[in-house]
């Protein structure tokens, strides 16, 4: 089965052929430079989701999927939440992101154990202007004080998942792919996609 991601994260398109395994084929907008960016100017990562996917099926054929995710920490108020991608300003890079969360979160955080926060992702499914569904994953954890690891992207450095003493960038990505926010989402997707092909 054939896939477009609305996306232009190559990280995130990775990820979630990944996860999908051989039998999908997924690509993503890097393809169709002709696309207008969509503008993520929703309240919610829901509402950012079905933005991306609805908007970019209706220049696309087929199944579209769109993922909006983020960081959220409790000791900020659930921030950087859906502005995980510029906490650190328009174009900002991973790294500095991170050096942005690291220094609110030692401004803020007078406890050092309390340093719990949740990744989480929301994805849409959308065919030619019409929504199709909406799938939430969530992944709990701690933001440790000094990134750690080369895998993954985004803020893995520094997001240690509940139960394990490594990074999501520490970890090897089978791992990741089996108990992350996008792996929980796409498991409610997979189940969706395999009730409409069985409709069809
Ligand atoms: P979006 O493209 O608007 O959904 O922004 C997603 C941002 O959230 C990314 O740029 C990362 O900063 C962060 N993020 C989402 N998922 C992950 C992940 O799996 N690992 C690390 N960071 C993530």
């Amino acid at each position: 089965m054939q896939l477009i991601v609305a996306t232009r994260n190559a990280h995130k398109t990775r990820e979630i052929q990944r996860i999908l395994g051989p039998a999908f084929m997924v690509t993503d907008l890097s393809a169709h430079p002709e696309i207008p960016d969509i503008r993520e100017n929703g309240k919610s990562f829901e509402e950012n989701a079905i933005l991306k996917a609805v908007g970019a099926s209706r220049h696309l054929p087929g199944f579209i999927v769109a993922d909006d995710s983020g960081l959220e920490v409790d000791a900020l108020g659930g921030a950087p939440g859906i502005f995980s991608a510029r906490y650190a300003g328009e174009n900002a890079t991973d790294k500095q992101n991170i050096e942005r969360l690291l220094g609110e979160l030692a401004r803020t955080v007078a406890d050092e154990t309390k340093r719990s926060a949740q990744f989480r992702c929301a994805i849409a499914l959308a065919r030619k202007g019409e929504l199709l569904g909406t799938f939430e994953g969530i992944v709990e954890g701690i933001v440790v004080e000094r990134a750690r690891g080369l895998y993954g992207f985004g803020y893995d450095p520094i997001f240690v998942p509940r139960g394990f003493q490594e990074t999501f960038a520490e970890l090897p990505a089978e791992v990741k792919d089996t108990i992350s926010h996008r792996a929980k989402a796409i498991r409610g997707l997979n189940a969706k996609l395999a009730a409409l092909k069985t409709a069809d």
